[in-house]
């Protein structure tokens, strides 16, 4: 109880910083200065006001200073990290191995999220999400429980160089980009966290989900045209890696 209780703030803070990473990140600000701000009025917030949920609900949804309203993502990207964190959480008696692997999970976890909201205001995934968080990940992998480094590793330049020529092809055959650049990195750094089965899983649930929600959108907006530019792909990949990543994490805590 007081874990799972200790969890969910330790989610909460970290999206908190999620939600200054993906609303300054693409636009090449620092995630450390200055403090955070209202959007609207450019008001610094007080450290009250700036309390992950409980500053939303308690401000009703609207800046202290000028009364417009802040985004319901805010808080919607704190609740999210904070229920990830706290379902993939594995009570695990206290060392190394079990220390970092549940710190690969949170991380991954982070990065998904972080990644998938950046891919949806901005149709980019920042290479230092992808790339940084791929070295965070290779130089971990040693004391991942499931696969042990070598895998890992193959798994992660497979799957990049599967989605690299897969770009290619597509490109070739339909003379349109397909998959950009950050898809194509950040299936090395699924790879890398979470092996072949996370390169699948990814790989499956996206095509899927980007299909059935590509044909939903063309049909509200009966343009095919507008619909291949319209949708980020990074924000399906994250749902296909989240959903191997708690399968795994299911299997581990059975002893
Ligand atoms: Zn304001």
């Amino acid at each position: 109880m007081l874990k799972s209780t200790l969890v969910i703030l330790f989610g909460l803070i970290i999206g908190s910083f999620l939600n200054v990473v993906i609303h300054r990140l693409p636009l090449d600000q620092s995630v450390v200065k200055p403090a955070s701000r209202c959007p609207s009025c450019g008001t610094g917030l007080k450290w009250f006001h700036n309390v992950p949920l409980v500053s939303y609900l308690l401000l009703r949804g609207k800046c202290a200073a000028c009364g417009n309203p802040i985004s319901w993502r805010y808080p919607l990207v704190e609740f999210l990290t904070a229920f990830l964190f706290w379902a993939s959480f594995r009570d695990l008696p206290f060392g190394v191995f079990e220390f970092i692997s549940q710190f690969r999970i949170w991380l991954f976890i982070a990065l998904g999220v972080a990644i998938a909201f950046i891919d949806l205001d901005h149709r980019i995934i920042p290479d230092e999400l992808s790339l940084g968080g791929w070295l965070i990940g290779a130089l971990t992998a040693y004391w991942d429980y499931r696969a042990g480094l070598p895998s890992l590793l193959i798994a992660s330049v497979a799957g990049f160089g599967f989605f690299f020529l897969f770009a290619l092809l597509y490109e070739k055959v339909t003379g349109r980009a397909g998959l950009g650049g950050g898809d194509i990195k950040f299936m090395g750094t699924i790879g890398v966290f979470l092996g072949f089965g996370g390169i699948w899983s990814s790989i499956m649930i996206s095509s899927v989900l980007g299909s059935v929600v590509g044909i939903a959108i063309a049909k509200l907006n009966r343009s095919e045209q507008a619909l291949r530019t319209a949708i980020p792909y990074g924000p399906f990949l994250v749902v296909g890696a989240l959903v191997e990543l708690f399968f795994e994490v299911s299997r581990w805590i059975i002893p």
